[in-house]
């Protein structure tokens, strides 16, 4: 009989780097939950494909992005830029976020695309600012005006655009006439980053500075081909870069003799997602033991084997699986998440680092959110009460519909009094109100709400991933054969 996950991993390469082997428990820390939006059997699922790039490695965003911010930066001066003094600011922005390239803005839109935040270039608009820019209209992503901050990727490219739309406004970029095309020069200089060799050969030769190992996520994808899934990989990752970081972030965990190779049923890199989702794009086999050349690929897929290219109908074909026996695991809203399931209704699964952080400073947050709250309501009870009052002054002074003399008489003072009270309650719940809104980042605050309400990245969370979680390790906790069952979800009009 094949040994378990467990025994698996009390027979690694590297105890040092080994943390205790978490044996599937309900008592794991809250932030390692995984979260359902739309019921998910995982016993019926029969393939795990999982992207590689901040799914199964996570890179430490900080120095990855401030490396590939250098890198960019160079290919901006190589144009007659003056840029060398820009310096990436991790904090100038989160995922989620949103330029308006009419604009040169970034902002925070909520789930109906209401901005409740906005930046222009690296300053942040007043309130009066922003309701002027912003007033009737919404942030719709399929608008070309817009883009979607989807990854941690994208980290490095909002820094650069933020701080050189200052520039354009100080007239210092020789040539350029708006944001839009300032954006595409932007954009154009981290592809080249991407696709040109030294990023990658700079990550690839010191890889303890920029990946971050998990040493529970090989079990968790032990776990799961142990239970009869096909595991796959599906990144847009080439070959060498591939193999260089799988390498690294799971040989070392596994039991000896295995590397991460063995965990996979098939291995497809440089996918080109989102078009692997919608095209029908060649396949191609990575001849090994030949340099990785490439050999035009037609027939079936062979177990163990490295493609490159190819799309989601044909490995759907290939695998005899249809769309909802698979779940897909990765981390770009749009590439990974939002295309499969809407192309080929694959279960989904979104990581999401932040969260950990995110739900650490809400618990950090609760006793004073709940002070806020209980304020809140003696607030709206206090404004109902004004406007009773006001209602009952009205009719007495106008004479119309049943009002009460009485109250009516003493109406002006006790609104005053009223009026008092809710503007003594409002200043103390100002500063309250202020450190929610900054829960996360100081700018722009927590990733999946915008002001009181869900952000619009949270919508697109809840519209296209069946779970999220924080990471693949949080299989290990809820197990291969875990049964996720959506919440009945809250309406306005809900008793209590
Ligand atoms: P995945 O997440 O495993 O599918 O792989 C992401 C790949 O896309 C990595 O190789 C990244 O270097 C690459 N990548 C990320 N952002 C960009 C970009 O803006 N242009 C081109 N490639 C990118
Ligand atoms: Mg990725």
């Amino acid at each position: 009989m094949a040994a378990n996950g467990e025994e698996l991993m009390s027979r690694t390469r590297d105890t040092a780097e080994v943390a205790p082997t978490p044996v599937p428990t309900a008592d794991y820390p809250a932030e390692r939950g995984i979260f359902c939006n739309r019921t998910l059997n995982l016993r019926s699922t029969r393939a795990v494909g999982y992207d590689m790039d901040y799914t199964l490695v996570h890179y430490r965003a900080q120095e990855g992005e401030k490396l590939a911010f250098g890198y960019a930066r160079r290919v901006l001066g190589d144009r007659g830029w003056p840029v060398d003094d820009l310096k990436f600011e991790a904090r100038q922005v989160i995922r989620g976020l949103t330029f308006d390239l009419e604009l040169g803005n970034l902002v925070k839109p909520n789930r109906f695309g209401y901005v409740m935040k906005a930046a222009h270039g690296t300053r942040v608009l007043d309130f009066d600012e922003q309701r002027r820019a912003y007033a009737g209209r919404i942030v719709d992503l399929s608008e070309d005006r817009f883009v979607f901050l989807n990854t941690l990727f994208s980290h490095s490219e909002a820094s650069l655009f933020a701080q050189l739309v200052d520039r354009v406004d100080q007239h210092e970029l020789p040539g350029v006439l708006g944001y839009a095309e300032l954006y595409q020069a932007v954009r154009n200089s981290i592809d080249a980053v991407h696709m040109e060799g030294s990023f990658k050969a700079e990550i690839i030769a010191d890889p303890e500075r920029f990946v971050e190992h998990d040493p529970e996520l090989p079990l968790a994808l032990l776990d799961q081909r142990h239970a009869g899934k096909k595991l796959l990989l599906i990144t847009n990752s080439e070959w060498d870069f591939t193999r260089s970081m799988m390498s690294y972030a799971f040989d070392r965990f596994l039991p000896d003799g295995m590397t991460w190779r063995d965990l996979f049923h098939t291995v497809i890199v440089s996918a080109r997602k989102p078009d692997f989702f919608f095209r029908p794009n060649p396949m191609y086999e990575v001849v090994e033991e030949n340099l990785g050349l490439l050999r035009p690929h037609f027939g079936a897929i062979r177990k163990g084997g490295v493609y490159f290219g190819g799309s989601a109908a044909f490995l759907e074909k290939q695998l005899g699986v249809s769309g909802d026996e698979i779940l897909f695991v990765g981390d770009h809203l749009y590439g990974d998440v939002h295309v499969s399931k809407a192309v080929h209704r694959w279960r989904t699964a979104l990581i999401l680092r932040e969260l950990e952080e995110e739900l650490r400073d809400l618990r950090d947050f609760e006793e004073t959110q709940k002070k806020l709250r209980e304020m809140m309501e003696q607030k709206e009870a206090i404004e109902a009460e004004i406007c009773r009052r006001r209602l009952v002054a009205q009719r007495a002074r106008d004479g119309y519909g049943p009002t009460d003399a009485e109250e009516a008489d003493g109406a002006e003072a006790r609104l005053t009094e009223l009026r008092e009270q809710f503007e003594e309650l409002d200043e103390r719940i100002a500063p309250l109100a202020q450190s929610a809104a900054e829960l996360g980042n100081p700018i722009w605050g927590s990733l999946m709400r915008a002001g009181n309400d869900k952000s619009l990245y949270a919508r697109q969370v809840e519209r296209y991933a069946d779970i999220y979680t924080s990471r693949v390790s949080n299989f290990v906790y809820q197990t291969p054969f875990a049964y996720w069952r959506a919440p009945r979800g809250s309406l306005p009009h809900d008793p209590g």
